[in-house]
């Protein structure tokens, strides 16, 4: 069985001193790929580091969460442009998006950060990986616009990760054409409303993460996440869709794949 944990921030410091037993732990558990995410331009030097020192199982990404949305000017998506072009191995954009719950940023620069980012990346042929906090209300219609059609066959624009949107929501993004990563939440016992969501989108839109070192899965609640907590995540969607956690594996693995544009 093979499980890609397709969202972790393991250039974190607090996996500076086991981050090997980290990447064994996750090898042990069948994750045999891993994408790290970069928040902020100072991350993405790490984040293709990490990648590089481990060329089969880790690709990254470079982004700019909302949090730093304010960082956003003119010299932003040149600057994006070369980084993208000195490391293959950043495989998206992303974190990019909006967050209304934490983020300290006014909206509508969060808004035109990432409508500026999403659009490039539409331009480019770079999928997104999104991150969407209590803000899908601005986030569906912004996605609608930027993504009228659907991507080719096989594809994806981007992902939605860490899901935590209302069904409707999680049917109006996969139906754009957006995969939803399932992460520690979908697990949580009052999230039926979530794993509805992921009922109504099925599994053709679905991809596991961690975003390690947060949101830890219900069984380890309060600690700190590591990769190798995407099998209890595959195992709460096998349960969502009833079927087996093989058949979620390979699908969610292929729909990982497919995002990236990893073979
Ligand atoms: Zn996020
Ligand atoms: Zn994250």
């Amino acid at each position: 069985m093979i499980l890609v944990d397709t969202h972790a921030h393991l250039g974190d410091p607090q996996f500076d001193a086991d981050r090997d037993s980290v990447f064994e732990r996750a090898a042990a558990a069948g994750v045999s790929r891993i994408v790290e995410i970069a928040d902020h331009p100072d991350e993405w030097a790490r984040a293709v580091a990490i990648a590089r020192g481990r060329p089969s199982g880790v690709r990254c990404t470079l982004g700019l969460h909302p949090y730093y949305a304010g960082l956003y000017d003119d010299a932003f998506l040149p600057k994006l442009r070369l980084a993208l072009d000195a490391a293959p191995e950043a495989v998206a954009i992303g974190e990019i998006g909006l967050d209304y719950a934490k983020a300290e940023v006014p909206h509508d620069v969060q808004r035109r950060a990432f409508a500026a980012l999403a659009a490039a990346g539409r331009g480019w042929g770079v999928p997104l990986v999104i991150h969407c906090r209590d803000a899908y209300a601005d986030l569906v219609p912004m996605l609608k616009d930027l993504f009228p059609e659907k991507p080719a066959a096989g594809r994806f624009w981007g992902v939605i990760h860490c899901f935590t949107g209302s069904p409707e929501d999680a049917e109006a993004c996969s139906g754009m054409g957006f995969a939803l990563g399932a992460d520690g939440p979908v697990t949580y016992k009052k999230n039926d409303a979530l794993r509805e969501g992921f009922r109504r989108a099925g599994m053709g839109a679905a991809v596991l993460e961690t975003d390690s070192p947060y949101l830890p899965p219900q069984s380890s609640r309060g600690k700190r996440n590591e990769p190798a907590a995407v099998l209890e995540i595959a195992a709460k969607l096998a349960e969502v869709y009833g079927a087996p956690l093989e058949e979620v594996a390979r699908r969610t693995s292929a729909n990982a794949a497919a995002l990236y544009r990893w073979p």
